[in-house]
């Protein structure tokens, strides 16, 4: 039998983050700022067999959470299908997915009839025109009308993501509070993280969010105690308030010792970290089922060579070049 996933620092791993495409619509300032370029000769992602295979061998090696991320995962055509491909396995208990929102409205109801759990969306900015600085989209509408679609099509809770930015939304935490005052909302602001390409954006506008700590500390926010099953979040709640706040904030000592995720990239690689190394080829052992006993080895080998730390306070920004590329 194939031991389940654990790394020589004790860590194990019941969650993989599944990019299915590198493919984005937006050109979010920090991730794509020039739009989606293809590099080099033209990738194919994953197919939707392959999806179903490396979701099964991670299933068996005891994976409970999926997370469909990317790039810009609905915008494939087959993402219906994909939902329903990973949900084949009883083991993969939660099914995510990361999205910019921008198909929510028109497809959220029949994602959930597939069989995907949780939503999270990413929204930094309340205000319209700031939303389309930030993005290049003017969708800030069609985003708010897909987090409503998302409730009626019967989620009872919507995780948003926000990249935390000085000067662009670090002072706007009045305004984020207001909204989900009445919205069962986890608003999650995540630390700007330096990239390959965001070098400068980083040093203009990366900020700690120990400032968002602070405030809501002093407004009679609570943190709420981590279960072992939780994501990096620090989750604080406020009983005037029916959504909740999280704070990530990968630069905070300790961050790694909670890692619990692998991920897979769009073209079939294990990466063990989001930052600073090759990735292992994976897709060469997905084109049969009868290769799945040596894609399991082959994942808990290269499983023993993941790091203790990212080391980004070194100022490692690895090889990503933006968090498209092996999804964020
Ligand atoms: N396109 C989808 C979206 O934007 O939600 C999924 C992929 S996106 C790469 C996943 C998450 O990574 C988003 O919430 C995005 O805001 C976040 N992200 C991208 N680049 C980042 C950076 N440099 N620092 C922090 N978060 C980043
Ligand atoms: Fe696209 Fe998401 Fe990157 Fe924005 S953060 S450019 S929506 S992949």
């Amino acid at each position: 039998m194939v031991p389940q996933l654990i790394d020589a620092f004790e860590r194990k791993f019941y969650y993989l983050r599944l990019s299915i495409t590198d493919v984005c619509n937006f050109r979010c300032t920090y991730c794509l700022p020039e739009g989606y370029k293809p590099s080099g000769s033209p990738k194919t992602f994953l197919s939707l067999d392959e999806i179903r295979r490396v979701s099964r061998v991670f299933a068996e090696l005891g994976t409970e959470k999926v997370r469909l991320t990317g790039g810009e995962p609905s915008l494939r055509r087959d993402f219906t299908e994909i939902i329903a491909a990973v949900r084949e396995n009883p083991a993969i208990r939660t099914l995510a997915v990361t999205t910019n929102g921008y198909r929510l409205a028109r497809d959220v109801a029949s994602w959930r009839d597939a069989g995907l759990t949780a939503i999270n969306v990413s929204v930094d900015s309340l205000d319209p025109r700031q939303f389309q600085a930030i993005t290049g989209q003017d969708k800030f509408r069609q985003v708010m009308d897909g987090i409503d679609a998302a409730f009626a099509a019967g989620y009872q809770r919507v995780k948003v993501n926000t990249v935390l930015m000085r000067d662009i939304n670090h002072q706007k935490l009045a305004s984020f509070l207001a909204w989900i005052k009445h919205r069962p909302i986890q608003l999650r602001f995540i630390e700007l993280m330096e990239t390959g390409e965001g070098s400068q954006l980083f040093r203009q506008r990366h900020i700690s969010g120990a400032i968002i700590r602070q405030q809501l500390q002093q407004q009679g926010w609570q943190q709420q105690p981590r279960g072992t099953h939780d994501g990096p979040a620090q989750v604080f709640s406020h009983p005037d308030y029916q959504g909740e706040i999280g704070l990530i904030m990968p630069y905070e000592k300790d961050f790694c010792t909670t890692c619990n995720r692998l991920r897979v990239s769009a073209i079939g690689n294990l990466h063990l970290c989001l930052f600073g190394e090759q990735g292992i080829p994976l897709r060469d052992l997905l084109a049969d089922d009868s290769q799945l006993t040596q894609l399991k080895m082959r994942i808990h080998s290269g499983l023993q060579a993941k790091k203790q730390s990212h080391f980004l306070h070194q100022g490692n920004s690895g090889i990503t070049p933006n968090l498209s590329f092996i999804g964020g």
